[in-house]
Parts: structure tokens; sequence; C-alpha cells
């Protein structure tokens, strides 16, 4: 209307493929200045062993401090992954993550999570040995999280990428299992130490018969392909001890406890 009278215009996909676009730049200037100003934040979240009844590791979740307020990654991820920004981020909290663990020995072992383009970029394995090795960080305390449909868009490339991480003496883990249309065949492909049971499987489990049988078969499933299983979104007591006579190795969740500020970590308590 306000280019005057009689006139049509066609609206195409591309009109909000470039706001899209121009959301995504934004995202990706606002992490370029988080790194700057040393404003990426990673909180732990414990894993608890539920053979041993301890924490068996943390999982690092990284925020973006923005003028004092905190991000989460479902607001910055997504428009992330559209660029190559996502890298950034990836070593960015490699870097941060190995460096708290060398400053805090209460953050015995932690698990990082990789974006889904991390098996392409080059520069990561080399950054993650570079950085092991400056802050004298043994290997065997990292555990790498992929998600399940990043895993499967390259299993060849996946799988290499696991065994370069492993003679690194790092664990791999595949993320939200159950959510990314895999077959057993794949999983059996993937090398990895631990397989992640997607939270919507979890969350419902003190409610729904299905969703405890699903919960159950995917543990027998993945120990029999020699792997542990993590559940995550484990908000209550019942889901908690359901998934401990399910046989599952290591639950995590608000039940356990909240993502923790590293300060909060030497005063965490958890009794079952
Ligand atoms: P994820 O790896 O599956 O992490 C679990 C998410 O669920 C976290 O959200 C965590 O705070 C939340 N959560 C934990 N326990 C519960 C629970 O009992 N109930 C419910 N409803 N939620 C729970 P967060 O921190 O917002 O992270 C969301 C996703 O962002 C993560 O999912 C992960 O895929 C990604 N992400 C987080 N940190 C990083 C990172 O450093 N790098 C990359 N590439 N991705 C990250
Ligand atoms: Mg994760
Ligand atoms: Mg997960
Ligand atoms: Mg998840």
């Amino acid at each position: 209307k306000n280019k005057g009278r009689n006139r049509t215009h066609c609206y195409s996909e591309t009109d909000t493929d470039s706001k899209q676009q121009h959301d995504n730049m934004q995202w990706a200037h606002r992490l370029q200045e988080a790194v700057l100003n040393d404003n990426i934040v990673l909180h732990f979240q414990p894993i608890w062993d539920l053979r041993t009844d301890e924490v068996a590791y943390y999982e690092a979740l990284v925020r973006l401090n923005f003028n004092g307020e905190l991000i989460y990654p479902n607001d910055f991820i997504p428009a992330l992954e559209h660029t190559e920004d996502i890298n950034l981020l990836d070593h960015q909290v490699v870097h941060q993550a190995i460096k708290l663990v060398s400053q805090h020995p209460e953050l015995h072992k932690i698990a990082i999570n990789l974006s889904a383009q991390a098996f392409s970029d080059e520069g990561l394995l080399p950054l993650i040995q570079k950085e092991l090795k400056a802050h004298n960080v043994d290997g065997a305390k990292i555990i790498f999280e992929l998600t399940e449909s990043a895993s499967l868009t390259n299993v060849s490339a996946t799988r290499r990428m696991i065994q370069q991480l492993q003679q690194l003496g790092c664990q791999f883990s595949i993320d939200d299992f159950g959510t990314g249309f895999s077959t057993f065949a794949y999983l059996r492909e993937l090398p990895a130490e631990s397989v992640k049971i997607d939270g919507s499987f979890v969350k419902d489990m003190a409610t729904s018969s299905v969703d405890r049988s699903l919960v159950s078969a995917i543990i027998n499933v993945a120990n029999t392909l020699g792997k542990v299983c993590i559940a995550e979104f484990v908000e209550d007591k019942i889901t908690f001890d359901e998934l401990r006579k399910s046989g599952a190795e290591f639950a995590q969740g608000y039940y356990i406890s909240r993502p923790l500020r590293v300060d909060q970590i030497k005063d965490f308590k958890f009794t079952p």
C-alpha cells in the first residue's frame, strides 16, 4: 500500500529467508561479542551413577551473558548452526571447559556438547589436543556428546571422529537418542561408549507405561551393543527408582540437580 495504488507484490519464501538470515547473523555477531568480552558462561549439571550412588561426571551447558541476562542455547544455537560461527562456539566451549577442569578438582570429569557441524570442522580435533596439553588435562576426563540426528547425517565421518577422540583418551556419547530415526545397524556402527536416552521418553515415565517400556527397550539394545545408558530429564523420585530397576547406569535431571554455576558444585549434595 505504501508503494501506491494498483500494484501487486509477490511475497516469496526469500522474504522470510532474508529475515531469518538477518537473525542468524545477529546471533553470530552477539556470539563474537560474547567471546571478546568473556561472556560465555558454562553451567554444570551432575550425572548420577545409579550403581554407586555418586556423581559420575558433570555436563557442561553453555549460556551467553547478554547485558547481564543469561541466554539459553535453544535461543541461539539453531540460528548459529546456519552460520560458520557455530564452530567458534564449539571452540570456545572446548577451551573454557578444559580450562575449568584444570582449575577445579571437583570437576573431576565432564561432558562437552558438540554442534552438528563439529565433524566437518577440521580445526576441532587439533584444538582439543592443544587444550588438553596446554592445561595438562587427561583426555579420560572428557566425554563428548553429539546428538543422534547429527551423528546420522554422516555415519562414517562420525565414526572417524569418535575414533580420533578415543585416541586422545576421551569418550563419546550419542545424545538425544531415540529421536533421530536411527536403526540398530547405525548404532552398532558407532563405537560410542554411551547412549543418552532423550528426555521426551523419560520425563513422563512415572505415569506412562508405554514410555517405561520404550526406555527399558532402549537400555536393553544399548547394553546388548556394549554401551551404557544415561537417562536425561529425570524430574521425580518415581522415575529415578524406575530407571534403577530398568538397569539404566546413569540419571540426569532436575530431581537430582539443576545445572549449577561452577562455584555451587562444591556444595552439591543429593540423597536418592
Ligand atoms: P542436551 O545436551 O540434551 O542438554 C539437556 C538440556 O535439558 C539442558 O538444557 C538442561 O538444562 C535441560 N534439562 C536438564 N535436566 C532437565 C529436566 O529434568 N527437565 C527438563 N525439562 N530439562 C532438563 P539447556 O542447557 O538449555 O541446553 C539445551 C541444548 O543445547 C542441549 O541439550 C544441547 O543440545 C545444547 N547445548 C548446550 N550446551 C551446549 C554447548 O556447549 N555446545 C553445543 N554445541 N550445544 C550445547
Ligand atoms: Mg547433551
Ligand atoms: Mg541430551
Ligand atoms: Mg536433550
